[in-house]
């Protein structure tokens, strides 16, 4: 008798533990399925990204304290931290753990809140993780860099994290124990997922571990849509000779500064620039020679603009620059140094011009005064290009 029952009851515990298990299973694909359907439901990188680290750290998603997310620069060779979740001390994560359970908030409603929200992109932590930049090299890119290329998952554990003391990585964390998964499109590595537990210490388990790296392979093709996405958008809007914004990103960007300068209450100047006698270059020595004139003087305005600056081809040997939050002394001063740049530019068979040089005009208009639509601030800059062009070409006119 007592042996029946010894092998009923473990017979029940086998049981218990299987429900378990299954639950756990149910809980996990789960969350997997509503992460995935919320990544379908954008192309957005910056909300992708955010999507899959409040998978990692919503409390009905994998629960970690923290989340990391780092993408891989192939280009340049580096490893840029592009977003960090997750409190700064107890006593914030305590708020917020709070105001998410006392409004119920499910990963869904978390995922939505993030749209009308961009309060997290202003915390510290994210302003610090977007800082990061590593070199991809096995020497000096730290324990990131070499997750990234030998592409496993690796646990920090508390016993091994002292060989990792002198690691930006971990300097920045602070932690005892983090876990770093990589993110996958098709067979490359594209980014990792680094997730903590700094706030409650619980221990990261071997299912934490599974569901993250799950999570790290969906979350790498996804990644890989977007930017794809990114890519083709961006070529939408390039000129196919010169690579700069075209005309019909160019209106679209001006209208969309103009109204964060009305909003700002800040200025905005517009550049429009052409060519000296370019028909008399292109007539001498053809199309072609004046194409490459063309991309020479767009990569010389590219590299001598501002960061901020939107430097576009407006149609044939014209060009403009957008100048946010610039007032018409920094933009004369902006248009005249590149002037001079371009004076000073050894372009190929400028010889043949009249003046044995290539140069160009420039007229320049500033909102409010000047124009306060598209339309009068275009219409304000041709004019200023027009009296450029009379008083003798090669200045600035505004
Ligand atoms: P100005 O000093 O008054 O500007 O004289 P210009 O000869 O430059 O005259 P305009 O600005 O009207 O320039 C028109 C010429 O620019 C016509 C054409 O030869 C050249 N051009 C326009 N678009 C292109 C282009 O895409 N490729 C090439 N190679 N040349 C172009
Ligand atoms: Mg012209
Ligand atoms: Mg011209």
């Amino acid at each position: 008798m007592e042996k029946i029952c010894a092998i009923i009851n473990s017979i029940m515990e086998e049981l218990i533990k299987t429900k378990q298990e299954l639950e756990r299973t149910k809980t996990e694909l789960g969350i997997l399925y509503e992460v995935s359907n919320a990544m379908r439901t954008t192309l957005r990188l910056d909300e992708i990204l955010y999507i899959i680290l409040t998978g990692v750290t919503a409390h009905t998603g994998l629960g970690f304290n923290r989340a990391i997310l780092f993408l891989v620069n192939e280009k340049e060779g580096l490893i840029e931290g592009k977003m960090g979740i997750g409190p700064e001390s107890g006593e914030e994560a305590k708020q917020i753990w709070t105001n998410i359970e006392q409004e119920k908030m499910n990963l869904d409603d978390l995922i939505s809140a993030y749209k009308f929200s961009s309060g997290h992109l202003e915390s510290g932590f994210n302003k610090q993780v977007r800082h990061i930049k590593l070199p991809m090299r096995q020497n000096d890119g730290g324990i990131i860099a070499l997750e990234a290329l030998s592409g496993l998952p690796l646990h920090v554990t508390r016993e091994i994290m002292h060989k990792y003391s002198n690691d930006p990585l971990v300097q920045l964390l602070k932690t005892e124990e983090l876990v770093i998964v990589p993110m996958k499109s098709k067979e490359k590595v594209n980014g990792l997922i680094i997730a903590d537990n700094f706030i409650t210490k619980e221990p990261i388990t071997k299912d934490d571990i599974r569901m993250l790296i799950m999570l790290g392979n969906q979350a790498g093709l996804a990644v890989e849509n977007s930017q794809l996405y990114e890519k083709t958008v961006t070529r939408a809007h390039s000129d196919y000779l010169t690579d700069l914004w075209n005309h019909g990103y160019f209106q679209a960007i001006l209208q969309k500064e103009l109204e964060t300068t009305k909003a700002t209450k800040s200025p905005l100047s517009l550049i429009m620039l052409d060519i000296d006698d370019f028909k008399i270059y292109n007539d001498e020595l053809g199309h072609q020679a004046g194409d490459a004139i063309l991309k020479d003087l767009a990569s010389l305005l590219k590299n001598q603009s501002r960061k901020m600056d939107y430097v576009c081809r407006y149609g044939g040997e014209e060009f403009t620059i957008i100048l946010p939050q610039t007032d018409k002394n920094e933009a004369f001063m902006i248009a005249e140094r590149l002037r001079l740049d371009i004076e000073k530019h050894k372009f190929i068979q400028e010889e043949i011009l009249p003046k044995k040089k290539l140069t160009v005009s420039l007229g320049l208009a500033t909102f409010p005064q000047d124009g306060l639509t598209p339309t009068e601030l275009i219409r304000a800059t041709d004019k200023s290009l027009y009296e450029a062009k009379n008083k003798g070409k090669n200045n600035t006119c505004c």
